[in-house]
């Protein structure tokens, strides 16, 4: 297998984690687990703040909401700290997009986002259309 070939296959970026407090949550995997952890990030456009724990080729991401109407403050009202979506990488987000609509799949915004922790283009897969799974994707 080529390396052009691995670089197109979908692959695990992250899981992301509703957490009330970033600070509390954090010591299990940096000073537990020994993960590097990066500073925390805001991601505005999602009322986040978050912390990236690397996790060898994956990572976690613990998010807490920084208002009340934000996704993780309603999720965490609604289901209490957890999993809240897997994150996958992939190189054609439009083409992807484009597959995911024409068979009918709901995505929770009508558009491809930018934002987030890194600037990256990302729309994220209703559960309902993920067997239960909120489902971000994320440009390569
Ligand atoms: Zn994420």
């Amino acid at each position: 297998m080529t390396l052009a070939t691995e670089v197109n296959i979908p692959r695990l970026d992250h899981i992301g984690i509703a957490v009330e407090s970033i600070e509390a949550a954090l010591p299990l995997y940096r000073d537990g687990l020994e993960c590097e952890a990066s500073e925390p990030i805001e991601a505005p456009t999602e009322q986040v703040r978050l912390v990236m724990v690397s996790t060898g080729e994956s990572r976690v991401e613990l998010l807490e909401a920084t208002s009340a109407d934000s996704p993780i403050a309603r999720f965490i009202r609604k289901r209490g700290q957890g999993i809240h979506h897997l994150a996958m990488k992939v190189s054609d987000l439009d083409g992807v997009v484009e597959r995911l609509k024409k068979s009918g799949r709901r995505l929770v915004t009508e558009t491809v986002q930018r934002g987030g922790a890194g600037d990256y283009r990302y729309v994220f897969v209703h559960p309902k259309s993920a067997g239960g799974v909120l489902l971000e994707l994320i440009e390569e």
